[in-house]
């Protein structure tokens, strides 16, 4: 070894001790993997109290909420915790000017008041089992990708169903370190979950956009909801008759707090990382994708914020979808920000070179040759994949009445039965309802007129969708996209629905909203997603080989744990403060003083409810006061967490909960594609919080007499 490579190899092993809390860990393995590191910082239970098949666990306490969320049973009547910000859709829905749940908040008073909500689920994992040997008996490495696709997917079909067999469960199986490993997840999902409660927004989104991704917090994100199941505790479809769902495992709630370093715990189910991206990869991500994905919500997001600034109804109407479309959106900022501020591609590079000079020592030449296979890979890769993310904020963050027309499709399909066509007009017309609920034309259009000449000039030439580019070259063309639709007038649109015969297809191909959705989507299918998906299939190859590679030459480099897949993970790590910048230290908790701090009466985001105002000044907190008699309202840790993450319960050294995973802060956002133990940190809205907003603010008793409060 020549000393220069001594210093390096040095420098790696150095900083991996300082990641050592770094990683989302998988539940089945943590007896192996974590647990003696977890009882060294202060954990007293063991993995099995965790994750087990033989008794009742936290895993069983723990769901994965809706499409993208986590949330945690804190009751034996099936009481589910979860984010305000999860809950929002829902909450929302259930909102109009008469009854605005958003700006009042919402609590049932009794069982028969919580609220249905159609399409939500809470999904159960009832155990998981490593398929890798299963999954990947002979297959060598030399098997050409799109081979070893279709072998995995018949492996995972037949696996699924073998385990699920004569059951009501579901299964899946995911791969890990980039397909080196596999598990499968069999899961029970129930269907039947009603809204029981919601804090104000000023309480459950206090701070809004401005304080979104920030510390110091004082946001109450939290909303509550029941699971509900037949008579046999099983899951079932809505029913009157359903009962509450009464689960193997309940959090006990400690209102006994936390002191600084003390340990703690996430359990949820983090959505996405990409830790292990090579150094081109994560310079695309800053200098390309992320400031023009920046640019268009920029724009949507102005024409959508003076379009609700202006008009009670509108502001229902679109705070969902304001809120989602912001949230990525400052989420980018700060990735973007803190991937500059640490010198990432740099550090890439650098761990990429300590890699080759590594394999060339090892005599592992076709290994050393792999940044450079990245290199040609990604510079093939960038300009499809850039296709695509436009095409996503056009599509789905974009102009809503394309993909409104599109959903139109399949009335126009040929030879439809008369039974087929009652039905689907019948969905049309419940999709027509609930899309105009929360549509507003002359904002859709001013997104358009805005969106989509954005959208064109960012594509290169030869994925341009040509039709739309002499639409957009005309006079007023969104003007005259919605003049000649039909998809943006509920009227016309449920008359035209309820007495459409299939000889009427012409009038919807015909549309102009409708021609429009179609060649963007077939430009995408004919000129994008072919190319794009080859060479992703060469990077997933690559990926495989590189994560194999990096744990074999540089083992002290990282505790290597996979990327978050949506699976169930646990974080770990200590509570504690951070300096985000120079001269600046964050201390780890806030409490109510900076809710009175922030208020500011003129603004919609630091309006404080005038019964909270009132009992924050007389300190009227209750059981929930810490030993200095103040209410703490938010605290971050060093838990390493993702999107996917929110709702998921924060739990202390003894299996009880403290707090509720919301955010990351600013500086952390990069934690995606970049962990830093110095700076990021998670944060958590304080359990006591929480009840206090319940018991004294609400006045739900009624929920904090079925949860297990925990008091020393
Ligand atoms: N607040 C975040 C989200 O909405 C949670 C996180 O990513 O830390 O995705």
């Amino acid at each position: 070894m020549t000393m220069r490579f001594l210093t390096l190899f040095t420098a790696i092993i150095i900083s991996s001790t300082a990641i050592a809390k770094e990683g989302m860990w998988i539940p089945l393995l943590l007896k192996q993997l974590n647990e003696s590191e977890m009882q060294s910082m202060g954990y007293k239970l063991t993995a099995e109290d965790i994750y087990s098949v033989n008794q009742s666990s936290m895993k069983d306490a723990v769901v994965k909420f809706g499409g993208g969320c986590t949330g945690e049973i804190i009751s034996s009547n099936g009481l589910l915790l979860t984010n305000h910000h999860c809950g929002y859709g829902q909450i929302q829905s259930h909102s109009t000017v008469e009854n605005d749940y958003l700006t009042e908040g919402f609590w049932a008073q009794s069982l028969k008041d919580e609220l249905p909500n159609t399409g939500l689920t809470a999904t159960f994992i009832v155990r998981i089992e490593d398929v890798s040997r299963k999954m990947l008996a002979d297959i060598s490495p030399s098997l050409v990708e799109a081979k070893r696709d279709s072998i995995i997917s018949a492996r995972i079909s037949n696996l699924t169903k073998k385990a699920t067999e004569d059951t009501h469960y579901d299964a899946y199986i995911k791969p890990f370190y980039h397909g080196n490993q596999y598990f499968m997840f069999i899961t029970e999902t129930f269907k039947d979950i009603r809204l029981v409660g919601a804090p104000p927004s000023s309480i459950g989104k206090f701070g809004f956009d401005s304080d979104n991704w920030m510390w110091p917090r004082h946001t109450g994100d939290f909303s509550m909801f029941r699971i509900y199941a037949d008579e046999n505790n099983k899951p079932a479809e809505y029913s009157e008759d359903n009962v509450p769902y009464q689960p193997k495992h309940h959090f006990p709630i400690s209102l006994n707090g936390y002191e600084k370093n003390d340990f703690s715990m996430v359990f949820g189910f983090p959505a996405s990382t990409e830790e292990y991206l090579p150094a081109t990869a994560v310079e695309y991500t800053i200098d390309k994708l992320n400031p023009a994905r920046i640019e268009m919500r920029d724009a949507s997001l102005e024409i959508i914020g003076n379009a609700m600034a202006n008009d009670k109804k509108i502001n229902i109407q679109y705070a969902a979808k304001q809120s989602s479309i912001s949230n990525a959106w400052k989420k980018w900022k700060g990735q973007t920000n803190g991937l500059k501020n640490v010198n990432a591609v740099g550090k890439k590079k650098e761990l990429e070179k300590q890699f080759v000079t590594r394999a060339k020592e090892t005599g592992k030449s076709d290994w050393a040759n792999i940044p450079t296979v990245y290199d040609s890979l990604y510079k093939v890769y960038k300009p499809y994949n850039f296709a695509r993310a436009m095409l996503i904020e056009i599509y789905y963050y974009g102009p809503e009445v394309l993909r409104f027309a599109n959903g139109f499709e399949a009335l126009t399909k040929e030879n439809l039965s008369d039974s087929a066509l009652t039905s689907l007009k019948e969905k049309m017309l419940k999709r027509t309802k609930s899309f105009f609920k929360d549509y507003h034309q002359p904002t859709d259009q001013k997104i358009m007129a805005k969106l989509m000449p954005m959208y064109l000039n960012n594509l290169n030439e030869s994925v341009r969708p040509n039709e739309i580019i002499e639409y957009f070259n005309g006079k007023k063309p969104a003007e005259k996209l919605y003049k000649n639709s039909m998809f943006d007038d509920e009227e016309k649109l449920t008359e035209f629905i309820e007495n459409y015969t299939p000889k009427q297809r012409k009038k919807i191909l015909k549309d102009d909203a409708f021609k429009i959705a179609q060649s963007l989507l077939n430009s995408y299918s004919n000129n994008v997603r072919p190319p794009y998906s080859e060479v992703n299939k060469a990077i997933d190859s690559t990926n495989r080989v590189y994560m194999k590679a990096l744990q074999t030459l540089l083992p002290n480099y990282k505790k290597y744990y996979p990327d978050a897949n949506f699976t169930l993970r646990l974080s770990y790590g200590k509570i504690n403060g951070y300096e985000p910048k120079d001269g600046i230290n964050c201390s780890y908790y806030t409490t109510t003083d900076g809710i009175i701090q922030k208020m500011d009466t003129t603004s919609k985001e630091y309006d404080v409810p005038s019964k909270l105002h009132s009992l924050i000044q007389s300190k009227d907190f209750g059981q929930y006061a810490d030993e200095n008699g103040e209410l703490r309202v938010c605290f971050i840790g060093q838990n390493h967490t993702s999107g996917g993450n929110s709702g998921s319960p924060a739990i202390n050294g003894e299996g009880q909960l403290i707090g509720l995973n919301f955010d990351r802060t600013w500086e952390s956002t990069m934690s995606d594609i970049m962990y830093d133990p110095e700076i990021c940190r998670n944060i958590m809205v304080d359990i006591r919080y929480v009840l206090f907003v319940i018991d004294k603010y609400a006045g739900a008793n009624r929920l904090i007499d079925e949860m297990e409060l925990v008091k020393n």
